[in-house]
């Protein structure tokens, strides 16, 4: 067999080759080429995940859940569209960050995370009911997860005002979000989903 070894800060690492030589299918490219949009050329560097797993192992969801960053990226290299997007458990990562200033190959995974999601919630796949139900919080509240008194008494305690720099203290921000949303077509998407979800 044919192996490539990587020496990194963690470990020295041997890879089969074939494994590496797959990562070109389509459903990468189209990864790349819509990630490239926001994040950068760095989402290419998902092509040069080598499996060794590091992202995962400290992945605090991957503690409690069935979510598996590496997984997600080998099916993302073997072209497994339908499987990547499907998962209701692409959404239980929490973009906490820590795989991504972790990962030995410098890939940008968690902005790989969001990038991949976003391809799931346009085709509407594997998203699960809480998320949908927290998209609808938006339009009211201009936030995910609007702020509440205990939130307010620990700002306080931090020596932080009650209300953060957002629509919590500028109201009138409310409308701009909301016709970012029209615009985008979320409003309606999030509509779309929670009906589907009800007839289920
Ligand atoms: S840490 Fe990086 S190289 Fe290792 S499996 Fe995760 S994404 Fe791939
Ligand atoms: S960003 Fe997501 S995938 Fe990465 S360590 Fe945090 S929860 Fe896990």
């Amino acid at each position: 067999m044919n192996y490539n070894i990587f020496s990194t800060e963690y470990g020295v690492y041997l890879i089969d080759v074939k494994l590496i030589k797959k990562s070109d299918s389509k459903f990468i490219k189209e990864i790349i080429e819509y990630g490239k949009k926001f994040f950068g050329d760095d989402v290419e560097k998902i092509k040069a995940c080598i499996q060794c797993g590091t992202c995962t192992g400290g992945c605090p969801s991957a503690r409690r859940t069935a979510w598996r960053t590496r997984m997600l990226f080998r099916k993302c290299q073997m072209g497994m569209k339908d499987e990547a997007l499907s998962g209701e458990e692409l959404w239980d990562c929490t973009t906490c960050y820590t795989c991504q200033e972790r990962c030995v190959r410098g890939i940008p995974t968690t902005d790989l995370v969001r990038i991949i999601r976003n391809l799931a919630f346009a085709e509407g796949k594997g998203i699960q009911k809480a998320h949908i139900f927290v998209a609808t919080l938006l339009p009211r509240f201009g936030h995910a997860v609007p702020i509440n008194d205990e939130t307010k008494e620990v700002r306080k305690e931090v020596g932080l005002g009650e209300l953060p720099p957002t629509v919590h203290s500028y109201p009138e921000g409310l409308k701009e979000i909301n016709k970012i949303m029209e615009e985008t077509g979320f409003d309606k998407k999030v509509k779309k989903l929670q009906e589907e979800g009800e007839n289920k």
